[in-house]
């Protein structure tokens, strides 16, 4: 890929995130296939599970991708770290950018979810059978679940999004080009999906 007038001389450095989501629009971003390759001298990859990395550089990314809703109080924290450390927060999928399929329990108190899991018989036999001193999770290390699961923008400043369950590989694709030409992110129709 030759360079484009206006794209900055360092890479695009990107950071990736996955909260209450299930991976999905990871994968849709690794579906750029073949053309990643003529993005690779172009973007830098910080925190991602590319990379490994567990938190964004204390320096900062030019564009961090959030995907998943918030589903508890870790989520809360991780995604505030995250925010500040991306300038151009983007909310990826229908998870980020609305709560998705984990806000499906939204409607239902988090002690009847609880009991349902973990001490209901019926949904033990289920899971393959009854299980011998059902209790609930007690270690402390488990992050308390909200209320309800949240959307990104219901915490965060968030500067853009990408609809899709997940958006399609080209979304992201158009993201990265045009952060790179700095210049707005115009995705056609048939790039905007909402299932
Ligand atoms: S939007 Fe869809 S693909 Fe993305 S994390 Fe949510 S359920 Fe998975």
């Amino acid at each position: 890929m030759s360079p484009t007038p206006g794209t900055p001389p360092r890479p695009l450095t990107i950071a990736t995130c996955s909260l209450a989501g299930c991976f999905g629009c990871h994968m849709s971003f690794l579906d750029i296939d073949e053309a990643l390759a003529d993005l690779i001298d172009h973007i830098a990859f910080d925190r991602s599970p590319l990379t490994d990395l567990k938190h964004v550089h204390p320096d900062g990314v030019d564009i961090g991708l959030i995907e998943g809703g918030l589903c508890n109080h870790e989520n809360v924290e991780v995604l505030r770290e995250f925010r500040a450390r991306c300038k151009v927060l983007v909310a990826v999928g229908a998870c980020a950018m609305y709560g998705g399929v984990p806000a499906l329990r939204n409607g239902i108190p988090v002690a009847e979810l609880m009991a349902e899991a973990y001490l209901n018989p019926a949904a033990q036999g289920k899971l393959g059978g009854p299980l011998h001193d059902a209790q609930l999770p007690q270690d402390p290390e488990l992050p308390p679940l909200l209320r309800a699961v949240l959307p990104v923008h219901e915490v965060v400043h968030v500067d853009l999004t990408l609809p899709g369950c997940p958006p399609p590989a080209e979304a992201f694709r158009q993201l990265i080009l045009a952060q790179l030409a700095q210049r707005d992110l115009v995705l056609p129709l048939h790039l905007r999906h909402f299932d």
